[in-house]
């Protein structure tokens, strides 16, 4: 996802044998919950930013797994503003590049299709999902991975979707700035594809513009 912007990051906790850190521009995060919630109480607001939370965790816990699995060393995790990062030590090491790029949406995804599983089974499993709170529980579980599944695989730097452009297009064009420039090319083209679509169907906010805006600082940064 993306780096913390601000703050040195505090100590958490561990998740399996990956330490966790949080930075205090997470508490961005909170306000745009809050404000997203607006109207619904304080339980639909703290129903949504803990499952938040767990999609956060759960996506940089899966690029975290693969990592460890493929013999990275330094793995860490970092929650911030506009989700994490799991940061570990760089290798030339393409294709485990890819599986760890890929690993946290499909995180994402696979807890969404179980949370959607539970919603739809909800005649079947009565006794389980009865409970209302329990039901906005599993509701936001399935909404934010989705989101956070299908917003991460975007092919815009440094969002997951880009980082795999820019390993894919390395490995066929070598390190040279011809791969960082397809990268952009790719970045800047969805993020307006992105930003018309949104305009399109009436669902352009500013909180999206100013995310697209930071993204494209980002990569511009990085790439050019
Ligand atoms: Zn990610």
């Amino acid at each position: 996802m993306i780096p913390a912007m601000f703050g040195q990051p505090f100590y958490v906790g561990h998740l399996g044998r990956t330490p966790v850190y949080v930075g205090g521009d997470i508490l961005i995060m909170v306000a745009l919950v809050w404000f997203w919630t607006q109207g619904g109480g304080i339980l639909t607001f703290l129903t949504s930013l803990s499952m938040l939370l767990v999609a956060v965790v759960a996506h940089e816990g899966g690029h975290a797994a693969v990592a460890r699995a493929l013999g990275k060393q330094g793995v860490t995790i970092v929650i911030g503003a506009f989700g994490g990062v799991c940061i570990y030590a760089p290798e030339r090491r393409r294709l485990s590049d890819m599986c760890i790029q890929f690993a946290g949406v499909t995180t994402n995804f696979v807890i969404a299709a179980i949370a959607w599983v539970l919603l739809g089974a909800g005649g079947r499993v009565e006794l389980l999902i009865r409970d209302e709170t329990f039901l906005g529980f599993i509701v936001f579980l399935f909404w934010w991975n989705l989101v956070l599944g299908i917003f991460n695989s975007l092919p815009i730097y440094p969002l997951d979707g880009g980082q795999a452009v820019l390993t894919g297009s390395s490995t066929l064009m070598g390190d040279g700035p011809r791969a960082k420039r397809l990268t952009l090319s790719v970045s800047v083209a969805t993020a307006i594809a992105g930003v018309a679509l949104a305009h399109h169907f009436g669902m352009l906010s500013a909180f999206t513009l100013v995310m697209v805006l930071f993204l494209l600082y980002q990569a511009f940064n990085d790439l050019r």
